[in-house]
């Protein structure tokens, strides 16, 4: 896209703040825990020099260009840099508030507006078009197509597509979707009542994980509800830039969940729980939704977040595996929880935890920035496995389904094909012996 087809449009700038921008006294102190600057080497895909280009842009002596857009999507929004900043930098909500202003302020060729409208405004918050994307890859996959194609080779032959192709998630039928607007009753004594949001993508591709998390809760003495009016969180929204289209989604789930009396308000997903945790930030200059959002904040937990904070009933039999985990950076970054998913593990009798070293440095998965920016996903995703295989353990275990994505065909390329597996489903296992 070329500068000259920038168009200013919209009136209200989603455009990083002064305010947040300022905090950064460019030490450089994040440079190391930047997986982009770590494989590249170049000030402009460090934290640093991302900032600085954001600077550019804001005081009008830089034009969104091409170069500047390149530079702002190859970052992987993970925000381990957020995390070592001494400055406390907020770096999530600048990337975010950098990709919206770019969304806001370029034209994009009508093709690429047409997909990118498709995908974020039609498809995400659609259960019966979600189902049907599901429906038709359950079919690729089942029918043994998958596998044909897989060993044709052919798809070496268009570019990256080879590589793109091992990431598809699996269709879990049947899809969790038809769990929606139900009530699951307490094991035992009722201990809590808790709302659960099943996400968009993994009612169709993580429908055993949802069905484990309602299971490990229930086990722990909770009433489960699927709110039926929940809807996708916008997390791939707001990452994309699109705010206005996560702010709806935002007040949809705040207004399916926030009046139902819950204890908490949960999810298994690490990136979609960062998200989540942000609607108020999402949600501030909104006179309507500013205090409810800040209520739903109150109440929304990762799942690990909510298991370590009660006593964990402990499982009957061991699970002698050993296991290592890999932290998800919308975890441990973006919501600083890294002791709780450990704490979940360290419940399960039989189970030995091997750390590996840089646990909580990116695996390349990030939403779809391992699609699109497959090269820089799979070279991270190699490093990663060399941390993996040399704990020499038997079991993978993450807290995203994006990252259980990425890391299953880690194993499948870089490693000796290990089980990778959800905390909450590694869980589920010693409970179910
Ligand atoms: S983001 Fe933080 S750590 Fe990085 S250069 Fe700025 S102040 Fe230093
Ligand atoms: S969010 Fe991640 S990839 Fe982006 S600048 Fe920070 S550390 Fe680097």
């Amino acid at each position: 896209m070329a500068a000259s087809d920038l168009t200013q449009i919209g009136a209200h700038s989603e455009a990083p703040q002064q305010k947040d921008l300022d905090k950064c006294v460019h030490c450089g102190l994040c440079l190391n825990s930047c997986p982009t600057y770590r494989e590249l080497g170049m000030e402009m895909d460090s934290p640093r020099g991302r900032i600085y280009q954001m600077v550019q842009v804001a005081e009008g002596k830089a034009a969104i260009t091409d170069t500047y857009i390149e530079h702002m999507d190859l970052c992987l929004a993970c925000r381990g840099c957020e995390s070592v900043c001494p400055s406390g930098v907020q770096y999530g909500r600048l990337i975010e508030a950098a990709r919206a202003h770019i969304d806001q302020n370029i034209r994009r060729p009508w093709h690429v507006s047409a997909f990118r409208n498709f995908i974020f405004g039609t498809l995400l918050p659609s259960r019966m078009l979600l189902s049907l994307a599901g429906a038709g890859l359950f079919l690729y996959q089942s029918s043994g197509l998958q596998k044909l194609v897989r060993s044709s080779g052919l798809l070496k032959f268009f570019g990256r597509l080879h590589e793109i192709e091992m990431l598809a998630p699996s269709a879990e039928a049947p899809f969790f979707f038809s769990q929606i607007g139900k009530v699951f009753p307490a094991e035992g004594e009722k201990r809590y009542k808790v709302a659960m949001l099943a996400g968009c993508i993994a009612n169709v591709s993580f429908a055993r994980l949802n069905e484990a998390t309602v299971r490990v809760l229930q086990k722990n003495g909770c009433e489960v509800h699927i709110p039926q009016a929940q809807s996708c969180c916008g997390a791939l929204h707001v990452h994309a830039g699109r705010k206005e289209e996560a702010r709806k989604l935002a007040k949809n789930n705040i207004d399916a969940t926030l009046d139902g009396g819950f204890d908490a308000i949960l999810t298994n997903a690490a990136g979609c729980g960062s998200t989540l945790k942000e609607y108020d930030e999402l949600l501030e200059h909104d006179a309507a939704y500013r205090d409810r959002s800040i209520a739903f904040k109150a109440k929304m937990k990762d799942i690990n977040e909510f298991l370590a904070s009660i006593d964990i009933r402990p499982p009957a039999k061991p699970l002698n595996m050993t296991v290592t985990y890999q932290d998800s950076c919308h975890l441990c970054h973006g919501q600083k929880i890294r002791l709780q998913p450990r704490k979940v593990i360290a419940s399960i009798p039989g189970v030995t935890l091997k750390e590996m070293a840089l646990s909580d440095l990116c695996c390349g998965s990030a939403g779809i920035y391992n699609v699109v920016h497959n090269e820089m996903a799979m070279n991270l995703l190699k490093n990663k496995m060399q941390s993996v295989n040399a704990t020499g353990a038997e079991c993978v275990v993450t807290a995203n389904p994006g990252c259980m994505l990425q890391l299953q065909a880690g194993v499948k390329i870089h490693g000796k094909e290990q089980p990778v597996l959800h905390v909450v489903e590694l869980l589920d296992r010693a409970y179910r012996g």
